[in-house]
């Protein structure tokens, strides 16, 4: 990585973006923190403050004792519904938008990309929009899902076969979605440009894409705070705040 001006690291991402013909974002937590949802692997933040995610976003709790997981996750739930894109999220579809990105891949399950208008989203933890039944593989809507637990209390139900319904989200000791793993893998392989934003891509299997996309000679640019795993090999890197980041990037765009 070559040491710039902040100014010049924008123009030069701008360039880079301009040069590439099938460009990639890659979101992680980071996107969402403006929108006022902490991230969870940063300690001391909000709702995982008191409990080890690992333990109670396990899918072993939702299979032993699905009202307890509900009462848990009934909560992160309700506070994710009602949470609004910011700019970042505007600046993205923005990008989608005139033609500068192909697609987002995103770690986050809070929708909100979809909610500013990005069309080709590609969301390899799921997302809260839906809740399933492993039964009879019924979805249910998150605002139906989420009148059912106020109404209950306990795990909202499938109304068919009245089993308990599991979030569409991955769950820890659960395999990520087949689908959106695959469609991720070969968006990364095609990419000439994959721009990661708000990840300090750390979790596998995400962290291995932009590794995809080098590998078969694609490029690397970060907006990110704190180190990555890609510092180096990044041919720019933004490490300001991420609205501001993406603001400057749009200026510097036609
Ligand atoms: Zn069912």
């Amino acid at each position: 990585m070559k040491i710039d001006s902040p100014q010049s690291s924008v123009l030069r991402l701008a360039e880079l973006l301009q040069e590439a013909e099938r460009a990639v974002v890659l979101t992680g937590a980071g996107v969402s923190v403006p929108s006022g949802i902490p991230d969870f692997r940063s300690p001391g933040t909000g709702l995982w403050e008191k409990v080890d995610p690992m333990e109670v976003a396990h899918i072993d709790a939702w299979r032993r004792d699905p009202d307890r997981f509900w009462g848990f996750y009934a909560e992160r739930f309700a506070s994710l519904r009602d949470k609004r894109p910011n700019a970042a999220h505007e600046a993205i579809a923005e990008l989608e938008l005139r033609g500068h990105i192909r697609a987002v891949i995103t770690q986050n399950v809070d929708r909100l990309h979809r909610l500013a208008g990005t069309e080709r989203l590609v969301e390899v933890h799921g997302s809260i929009d839906w809740s399933l039944c492993l039964e009879c593989r019924g979805k249910v809507p998150l605002d139906r899902v989420v009148r059912m637990i106020e109404a209950s209390g306990g795990a909202p139900e499938c109304e068919a076969c009245l089993t308990p319904l599991k979030p569409d989200v991955v769950l820890f000791g659960e395999m990520l979605p087949e689908d959106a793993i695959a469609e991720a893998q070969s968006l990364a392989l095609e990419a000439d440009l994959m721009l990661c934003i708000g990840s300090s891509l750390e979790v596998y299997p995400v962290a291995g894409l932009p590794a995809v996309t080098r590998g078969a000679g694609g490029r690397i640019a970060l907006i990110t705070q704190g180190p990555t795993p890609y510092d180096v090999e990044a041919e720019v890197k933004l490490d300001g705040e991420v609205v501001e980041e993406l603001r400057a990037l749009l200026a510097a765009l036609p």
